[in-house]
This record gives C-alpha cells, sequence and structure tokens, in this order.
C-alpha cells in the first residue's frame, strides 16, 4: 500500500517508456474514467515496464473480458499474496514451510547451489542438470546501494553449513561437502561470491562456483571481451 505512493511519485516525473503523450502522469489521462478503471489502470501502470498506454489497453482488455476469466486473475493474485512464502531451509518460494525441492528425498543433500533470486533457481532447475539443494540470498552485495551482508539470507546460509557440520552419523543429516556459487556474473554477484568464499572457509566444505565462457552453440566470433576472458581463465584439461 505504501508503495503506490512511491511509484505514483516517481512516475510523474517523465514515464516509464510505456507511455505514450509526454509522460505527463496518471491524473491527465485518466480522469474521463469511471473511478474503478481509473483504479485499475493505476495499478497496472505500477507494474514493471507496463506504462500508461499499455495499463489503458490491459484494463479495457479486462473490463471485455468474460467476468470469470478477470476474476480467475484476481483469484490467481489473491492466492499468490496468501499462499506464497519463502521455504524455511532455503528461501525458495514455496507453498509450504519447506519448499518442493528441499523435500525431495531424492535430491542429492550434501550439495548446495547459492543463487540470488528464486528465479535462478528456477532456471538452473530447468535445465535438469542439477541435483543438489539451493540456497537462495535473496539479492546480492550492494555496497553502493546500501544493501550488506545483513540484507541477504547469508547468516542463513553459514547457520546451515554449521549445523550440517555438525551432523552425526547416525542421525540422519547429511553433511554438505561442496557449495556451488551461483550468482550472476556481474561485478556485485563476483563481490558476493568473493565475500561469501571467505565466510565459508573454515568449514572444510568445497567451495566451486558455476562454469563461464563460450555458451554451447554460439561461436567466437559473436561473444564479446567479458565472455572470452573467463573461457580463457576458466580453460580446462581434455
Ligand atoms: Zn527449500
Amino acid at each position: 500500500m505504501g508503495k503506490n505512493g512511491t511509484h505514483e511519485g516517481a512516475r510523474g516525473g517523465g514515464g516509464n517508456g510505456g507511455g505514450g503523450s509526454g509522460g505527463k502522469g496518471f491524473g491527465n489521462v485518466g480522469s474521463g474514467y469511471p473511478l474503478a478503471v481509473r483504479e485499475l489502470i493505476e495499478r497496472l501502470s505500477g507494474l514493471p515496464g507496463i506504462g500508461i498506454r499499455s495499463a489503458e489497453r490491459l484494463a479495457f482488455h479486462i473490463l471485455k473480458t468474460e467476468s470469470g476469466d478477470a476474476l480467475a486473475l484476481a483469484a490467481a493474485i489473491r492466492a499468490v499474496k496468501e499462499s506464497v512464502r519463502h521455504c524455511k531451509v532455503c528461501f525458495n518460494l514455496s507453498d509450504g514451510d519447506v519448499c518442493g525441492v528441499c523435500s525431495n528425498p531424492k535430491r542429492d543433500r550434501s550439495m548446495v547451489c547459492v543463487v540470488e533470486q528464486p528465479k535462478d533457481l528456477i532456471a538452473l532447475e530447468q535445465t535438469g542438470m542439477y541435483r543438489g539443494l539451493f540456497h537462495v540470498l535473496m539479492g546480492r552485495l550492494s555496497p553502493l546501494d546500501g544493501v550488506g551482508p545483513e540484507d541477504l539470507t547469508i547468516a542463513h546460509l553459514v547457520g546451515r553449513v554449521r549445523r550440517s557440520q555438525e551432523a552425526d552419523d547416525g542421525d540422519g543429516r547429511v553433511r554438505i561437502e561442496e557449495i556451488v556459487l551461483g550468482l550472476n556474473p556481474t561485478l556485485e554477484g563476483d563481490g558476493t561470491a568473493l565475500y561469501l568464499a571467505q565466510e565459508l572457509s573454515g568449514f572444510g566444505v568445497k567451495v566451486t562456483r558455476l562454469a563461464r565462457g563460450v555458451p554451447t552453440g554460439s561461436s567466437l566470433e559473436f561473444a564479446n571481451k567479458a565472455v572470452l576472458g573467463d573461457a580463457i581463465e576458466g580453460r580446462q584439461v581434455m
């Protein structure tokens, strides 16, 4: 609710790409609409990548959509807000206390891949190549934006590793043997990975990071300098 005020203010400053005529803000565009339609347009235009014109188009689409379909959309939004939360183990999105990955007995519990956001986890899951568990940081370190270690789930990760190291052979818990750092290959992602590697040293776990370099199916001539640099640095024995 409080967020609404901020995005309105920001939009007044010049529109966000989808707006057509001059980006004069909502008050100008919506004045001829019934209140409920204005409200809908305003809510829609608060979504990322949706300007006032797109919001109007969506609102008109919803207006002429069959009532059942439109209400199903509203119900889906409600359900997602009411039932989806973060897994208490790995912070993945979940509709219970523990997510589907963490509660799957077939997953390799000795390996934890650290990612920035739930959507990164989903991207890795879609490869079908990774059988371990995850840990979602809920962001990355970004000193310039004021994001420090305490704003992320780093302490939970360290606690998770520490608890796993205390596991006895008999108590059914599995020791974490390897942490795979799956952060984005950006300056901040690299900084976060470095920080995590330091935090996790001394636990006797192997800390690795995802390989990077020239993507399969592309060719060297189209790869940019950073990608090629990474590929050369991460070269492997054949
Ligand atoms: Zn989980």
